[in-house]
């Protein structure tokens, strides 16, 4: 069920995205050579103790397994497509790093991720990285009252396969709310018939991730680390939105 939100509800959820987009800024401002991923998950914790925040993402229970998520932010670095758990691992120069990230305020949700290089990074990296957030843009841009939830996938689908990148199939974007995750599942592929007509007070997660190589993946034996099945980068970038009559609302953006 897709649960509609008021403007008044709305207003929380802008709350909630601008703290998560303070904390991303952040954590991107501290991505170096050298760092640990663990450090920048402590970033994550201590911003959200200071803002009375919950991180939503630590403690989340597994899907299938009692294994509930360990730490605030994920972190996965190059082939890594979603869902690393931070630890001491050190980034290296020409790495690139996934951060996805979502607090609770005043009872509502914000969820965003952004993808970074890590000092310089290859040409492909680079043409990877700016190309997943087109993508995003592409579907934020068809997120508008009238259209299909298609609209929104197909586009991002389209821009990705147009500069060569595939596009993960088996993880998806979300309505979001007092839980982080609501319906509808928002897909980054699909038909633009497809998915239910978009309406005033939806606010949906659209978080498209793309690989270099082909688009499988499998999850490896922490039970939580998503790569690419051929080893090839991967990037994701993701913003909470509200559909308005005025258009869509980044709640997410800086
Ligand atoms: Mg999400």
């Amino acid at each position: 069920m897709i649960i509609l939100k008021t403007p008044e509800e709305i207003a929380q959820m802008r709350v909630a995205g601008q703290a998560v987009a303070e904390i991303l800024g952040l954590i991107r401002t501290a991505i170096s050579p050298g760092i640990s991923t663990i450090a920048l998950n402590n970033i994550a914790e201590e911003e959200c103790k200071k803002r009375r925040a919950i991180p939503v993402f630590k403690n989340y229970p597994h899907p299938r397994r009692k294994k509930p998520f360990p730490a605030a932010i994920c972190a996965s670095i190059n082939e890594e497509v979603v869902h690393g758990i931070p630890g001491e691992r050190l980034l290296q120069e020409g790495d690139i790093i996934s951060i996805d990230f979502g607090l609770i305020l005043n009872g509502y949700v914000g969820d965003a991720a952004i993808t970074v290089p890590v000092g310089e990074v290859s040409k492909e990296a680079q043409k990877l990285i700016k190309h997943t957030e087109k993508a995003l843009f592409k579907g934020i841009h068809e997120a508008r009252t009238g259209n299909r939830l298609g609209q929104v996938s197909h586009a991002i689908q389209k821009h990705a396969e147009e500069h060569g990148f595939s596009v993960v199939r088996e993880f998806v974007g979300h309505g979001i709310g007092r839980k982080m995750h609501e319906d509808p599942p928002v897909p980054n592929y699909g038909g633009i018939n497809q998915g239910p007509e978009l309406k005033e007070g939806m606010t949906i997660a659209i978080e498209p991730m793309l690989n270099i190589g082909r688009r499988n993946v499998f999850t490896k034996d922490d039970n939580w680390t998503v790569v690419t099945r051929d080893g090839s980068l991967s990037a994701h970038f993701e913003h909470s939105i509200a559909i308005t009559n005025r258009g869509p609302e980044i709640l997410t953006l800086r």
